[in-house]
């Protein structure tokens, strides 16, 4: 006999199938598995966390409508992804990006530990691709990570260019330590750019005596991207005393930068001779054999059976980066579903050159004035009226911010978009969300929220 949830599923597929192609219901649907039933609740298995945020974001209305319609409004529907062979069960509605909080194995990570690290899962060694171009920086990576503060690589500085692999490293060394000796060290990971904006806030608040003894408490501390200092004075000084008491107290220091050390400018000499106490090892753009297997494991990761020659294709066209090179698949999947086109060659050099024109589609901006609006839930012709209200002010500024960050419209094109606005008004809106974006936090998550809805529309 089928399991009832089995059942179910067949049956809500059979609705969800009307309403879509049958490319799309092949790629996105097909590898959904139904998992258990019960309370009128519905629990389905994702292959991985990019299925999920796709079918969140594409198809999540559809399939609890679908549901519905099948068992009634009570119903609904869970998602569980699978994430290093085991899952995170997601409830229903949940719209955060997932890998921001997925544990990785319940017994260990299902605590407050974990949460106060600031670590995602998503980032082990396991799944971090070993090439010669960073072989040196993961050999010490994990040599910290298996005696943290006990070899003679504190602080260990990690630093390359941009989407090298840099994040992916230092927060392996966390989950690691997390993992092995979770129970004796408090890890913390933290990106420089929040040190600073948590340190400006302590200040504010007169807290800066208690943000000061909660570092000076962690037996693992974990900075990304220091180059963000520059020029922070204060912050500096802060790190600083930081950096000294973690390190007298054999405590393990480890920081990633875009730029090896001495070549940071507006960070104190002093700070910057602490930083090569230890070791400093770069990572290097990715030759074409580790660009193949890199390809290859993300593909595996995310249940698609790539042909080979798109595989070379994109391994021999993406050099430089291998977030592009992550990007280029998601983006051969979505296309393909969207359009309901097979993955074929021609497809993926179609993606290939959306990528290399700088981009996807530009999006108009009254589709970005739509996104920003509903995401503040204003009405959206108050933002091109002339409408001073505090709320409708800011949307309209971060509206004018996102068109000319992510579309290619010229200042003047924009202002006329917001009620024959003139392109000094536009200048003057960037200006402003650019300096809020460096001292407000909830501007700053507003804000990558908000491009990654663009993003994800302009696919
Ligand atoms: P950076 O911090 O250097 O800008 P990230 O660590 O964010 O780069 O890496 C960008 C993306 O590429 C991430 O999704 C990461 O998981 C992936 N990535 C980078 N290097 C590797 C690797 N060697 N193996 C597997 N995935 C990698
Ligand atoms: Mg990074």
């Amino acid at each position: 006999m089928t399991p009832k949830c089995v059942d179910i599923w067949s049956k809500t597929l059979s609705i969800v199938k009307e309403h879509i192609s049958q490319q799309t219901f092949v790629t996105w649907f097909e590898p959904i598995k139904a998992i258990n039933f019960s309370n009128n609740q519905l629990t389905v298995q994702i292959p991985s966390q990019f299925f999920y945020e796709f079918i969140e974001k594409h198809y999540s209305e559809l399939i609890e409508r679908s549901l519905q319609q099948l068992l009634g409004e009570n119903a609904e529907i869970i998602y569980s992804v699978v994430m290093n062979n085991k899952n995170e069960v997601l409830g229903s509605r949940q719209n955060e990006l997932i890998s921001q909080t997925a544990p990785l194995s319940p017994d260990i990570y299902l605590n407050d530990r974990y949460y106060a690290t600031q670590l995602n899962a998503r980032y082990t060694f396991e799944n971090f691709v070993e090439g010669p171009n960073n072989q040196f920086a993961r050999a010490a990576a994990l040599a910290v990570s298996k005696s943290p503060g006990k070899t003679t690589f504190n602080p260990l500085v990690i630093y390359g260019g941009v989407g090298l692999g840099k994040t992916h490293l230092i927060q392996a060394v966390g989950n690691s330590i997390l993992k092995n000796n979770g129970t004796t060290h408090k890890i913390f990971y933290i990106s420089s750019e929040k040190f600073t904006v948590e340190f400006i806030d302590a200040i504010k608040h007169n807290r800066a005596q208690e943000f000061s003894m909660n570092y000076r408490n962690i037996d693992v501390l974990l900075v990304d991207d220091i180059q963000f200092f520059t020029n922070k004075e204060r912050t500096q000084e802060e790190f600083f005393h930081t950096f000294n008491t973690l390190h007298q107290n054999q405590k393990q220091i480890v920081l990633t930068s875009d730029r090896p050390p001495k070549e940071l400018k507006g960070i104190e000499e002093r700070l910057i001779s602490r930083f090569q106490w230890g070791l400093v090892v770069d990572i290097q753009p990715p030759d074409f054999e580790t660009r193949m297997a890199i390809l290859q494991k993300k593909a595996e990761e995310n249940d698609l059976k790539l042909p080979q020659e798109i595989i070379e294709l994109f391994a021999t066209n993406i050099t430089s980066n291998i977030r592009e090179l992550e990007g280029s698949l998601i983006r051969l999947m979505a296309k393909s579903s969207l359009q309901g086109e097979d993955v074929t060659i021609d497809l993926a050099k179609a993606v290939l050159k959306d990528l290399s024109l700088g981009n996807r589609r530009n999006l108009s901006i009254e589709e970005i004035q739509r996104i920003v609006c509903d995401h503040y839930k204003i009405p959206e012709d108050m933002i091109r009226a002339k409408n001073r209200k505090k709320e409708i002010a800011l949307a309209r500024q971060i509206s004018m911010y996102l068109s000319k960050t992510m579309t290619t419209h010229s200042l003047k094109t924009i202002g006329l978009h917001f009620g024959g606005r003139d392109h000094s008004t536009v200048i003057h809106a960037i200006q402003t969300i650019e300096q809020l974006k460096k001292t407000d936090k909830t501007i700053k998550e507003d804000l990558s929220a908000l491009q990654r809805k663009i993003e994800l529309a302009s696919l």
